[in-house]
């Protein structure tokens, strides 16, 4: 039994046992794909045909056993007409139960990650021993899926009905000790000793064959458990899915209902169910688009990676404005190590923004995170002064004052005559141009946008934003601290609004016409809300602020007159001038407070509907939530083909994951390109004719007309 492939190795041990290693040859990481099975497919016939062969050892030559499925094969194969898919998958689960079917004991020693098919091929054979950093889990409803290779066939029938039922639903990874508890692997050891200790446990199973051929027979069993006990597990499970499922993500409610019907079915049946289950799941939006999520991610990080090349490393930066965005970047940048200089004009401003980061700190503390000593290391190591002193020394200088033009360039000049001639000058303005502000300096190629999200310790995305006159290494040194930071940076053109704060300007500019069009703002956030946002367009407007979006909308729709232009009344006007600023005033479109246990409440605020009133074109108007829907999505959708047109981003894979990072874009449709594609060009552009009517935010641009093309291909 000698074989060299790409994915596997297998060789002959003494006393007649035969050793199975994933080594997958040219990479970090051993996959299961289409290669991986087929060479399976070859060793497991020739170790079945050594009939000196007395038992088999699994393992990995990589520091994970098997980190899953290769999901770049995923479009491909699910785009295949069912029964083929059905076909393939069936292909595969017989490679699997060749596997559990070897005429002697086979033992698996897993260090690293099982995850997936990773567990999966594990969970077919008699024996599974962990080390103690080992990780298994099946993590597939994250990709919007269900196993696919028998994990809700096996885990089951090895661990029971509630472990399969936590571990298939919440996607998470479990350490080698709970799975130990939970039944799923027989024994942990360190990993120095773990792959002896798998061959001695192999060589005890070989001694008794009554017992792993008990274990093959409950494997092909039902379930164990009555059908209450089963009953009461399925219950409460589809009770905490139904809580904190993701809307319109059916995965966990299928894979709930997929182990109740195959629970009291033998192990052929419970694979035919689970085969149909998985090719249905495939299918529905939600896999389509997670799936190009996992891909689009590794895309956006192997981007920054090779934009921050070359840049040297940061230990030190300054920041510039203590106020909510730069107390944020402070205290984000410190938590990872980096030492930040904090000017501020205002004493009182240096005061509040260290004592939110002290704040922030004490949560950690509490929670377990940071010991006492970390955070204070942490907290010192911002240094709060209202002076230049120290500016002199920094690479890095991140601005983060008011947002007004005039003042920003007197600013941005006077810094520009304290630091070094190659410091680099991070903007985080939101809605101006770089340009206009390179325009103010005497080294333009040393600023760059760096555009963060509030509030800045949790949101992940930074628009790292190249103005025209930016240079390559200055570019480099601000994804490089973005991701010293922790954050995703995605570098874009500069241009009013960048990218995310442009693309959501026609979505809320469609918002105030439908309240001028007489739509209930309830009824729209709760169409919104329903379609799959975290929150809708009049909650947004309050959470961000009422002045502050109004400013930021006013400079985006000046730069495209054509487009963004309102013949209606402005509703954050209105909230504006009755100083109904949203949360941070207590009062919007909707009232905030706390209830009796110190609960924050919302309610619809006292006169906000009176005041919308006044915006009304025609009186009062009921539409469906389809056409809310569509009228709200189409605005937006449009806007970001027209960013990738005029390459404000430089991929489809950047521009819908900025949209999800930092919107909370609803991750069943990917993304706004994502979406479109799952529509169809035809179908949008259809759709725009419909409502031509409501003006130029629903004309669309060129590359849509066109039709046909996708924004994502499958490989
Ligand atoms: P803020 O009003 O909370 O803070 C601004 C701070 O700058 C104040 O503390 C002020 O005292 C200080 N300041 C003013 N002039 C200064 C000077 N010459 N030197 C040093 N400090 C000075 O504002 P913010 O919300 O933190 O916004 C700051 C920047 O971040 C703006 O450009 C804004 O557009 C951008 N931004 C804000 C958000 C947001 O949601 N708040 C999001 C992204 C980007």
């Amino acid at each position: 039994m000698m074989f060299t492939g790409v994915a596997i190795c297998a060789r002959r041990l003494a006393d007649g046992i035969g050793e199975l290693c994933f080594d997958r040859r040219d990479e970090s990481v051993n996959k299961f794909d289409r290669t991986t099975i087929a060479e399976l497919r070859q060793v497991l016939a020739a170790a079945r045909a050594d009939t000196t062969l007395r038992g088999l050892l699994i393992t990995s030559a990589k520091e994970a056993f098997v980190v899953g499925a290769d999901i770049g094969e995923f479009g491909a194969l699910f785009a295949l007409p069912e029964q083929e898919l059905l076909a393939s998958n069936a292909a595969s689960n017989r490679v699997f139960n060749e596997l559990e079917e070897l005429p002697f004991p086979a033992v698996v020693a897993i260090d690293g990650f099982a995850l997936g098919g990773g567990l999966e091929v594990a969970l077919a054979a008699d024996y599974r021993v962990a080390s103690e950093r080992a990780q298994l889990g099946l993590p597939e409803v994250k990709l919007g899926l269900i196993p696919g290779l028998g994990g809700t066939v096996r885990l089951p029938r090895i661990a029971g009905l509630a472990t399969a039922v936590e571990w298939i639903t919440s996607g998470a990874p479990v350490t080698a000790t709970a799975a130990a508890k939970a039944g799923v692997v027989d024994d942990v050891f360190q990993p120095s000793v773990l792959r002896a200790a798998a061959l001695e446990l192999l060589h005890r199973a070989i001694e008794s064959p009554t017992t792993w051929q008990a274990r093959r027979a409950a494997k092909a069993a039902p379930v164990a458990g009555t059908v209450a006990e089963r009953a009461g597990i399925l219950a409460a499970a589809r009770e905490r899915v139904a809580a904190r499922a993701p809307k319109h993500q059916p995965a966990t409610a299928l894979a709930i209902a997929l182990l109740g019907t195959a629970a009291p079915r033998g192990r052929d049946d419970a694979l035919s169910l689970e085969a149909a289950t998985f090719a249905r799941v495939a299918r529905t939006q939600a896999a389509d688009s997670l799936v190009q999520t996992f891909i689009s991610d590794q895309i956006v990080k192997k981007r920054a990676k090779a934009a921050a090349a070359g840049a040297p490393a940061i230990e030190r930066i300054a920041v510039l404005g203590a106020g909510i965005m730069g107390g944020g970047i402070a205290y984000a940048s410190a938590l990872r190590g980096i030492g930040v200089l904090l000017k501020d004009i205002q004493q009182s401003q240096l005061d509040l923004g260290l004592a939110e980061a002290r704040k922030l700190l004490q949560k950690q503390v509490t929670s377990g995170r940071l010991d006492v000593e970390r955070a204070d290391r942490i907290l010192a190591s911002i240094s709060p002064r209202q002076d230049f002193s120290g500016f002199d020394a920094a690479g890095i200088v991140i601005e983060a004052i008011v947002e007004r033009l005039d003042t920003k360039r007197a600013v941005l000049r006077e810094l520009e005559g304290v630091v070094q001639p190659t410091a680099v000058i991070a903007s985080n303005t939101s809605s101006l141009r770089i340009d206009d502000l390179a325009a103010a300096l005497a080294r333009p190629q040393n600023l760059v946008g760096m555009h963060f999200f509030n509030p800045v310790p949790l949101m992940p995305l930074v628009e790292v934003v190249r103005g025209s006159q930016s240079s390559d290494a200055a570019v480099a040194a601000v994804v490089k601290l973005a991701l010293a930071m922790g954050k995703t940076p995605i570098v874009v053109k500069d241009g009013p609004g960048f990218l995310v704060n442009r693309i959501i300007t026609p979505y809320m500019l469609a918002f105030g016409r439908l309240l001028a069009d007489g739509v209930d703002f309830v009824q729209i956030d709760a169409a919104m809300e329903a379609f799959g946002w975290p929150m809708g367009p009049a909650y947004l407007n309050d959470v961000v602020g009422m002045d502050t979006g109004m400013h930021v909308a006013a400079t985006i729709c000046a730069g495209f007159p054509e487009r963004m232009r309102r013949t209606w009344k402005d509703p954050l006007a209105v909230m504006v001038a009755q100083r109904r600023l949203g949360q941070k005033t207590g009062i919007g479109f909707y009232r905030y407070s706390l209830d009796a246990s110190g609960k924050p409440q919302k309610r619809v605020a006292e006169g906000s509907h009176a005041l919308l009133e006044q915006l009304r074109e025609h009186g009062a108007c009921e539409l469906s939530a389809a056409e809310i829907q569509e009228r709200m999505m189409l605005p937006l959708l449009l806007e970001a083909a027209r960013c990738l047109e005029e390459g404000v981003a430089a991929s489809a894979s950047e521009l819908d994951m900025a949209l999800l990072l930092g919107l909370g874009f609803p991750p069943y449709l990917g993304g706004a390109l994502k979406y479109i594609d799952w529509l169809g060009a035809e179908r949008v552009v259809e759709l725009c004719e419909r409502y031509a009517a409501l003006g130029p935010l629903y004309e669309p641009p060129q590359s849509l007309r066109r039709g046909a093309r996708k924004f994502y291909s499958r490989a």
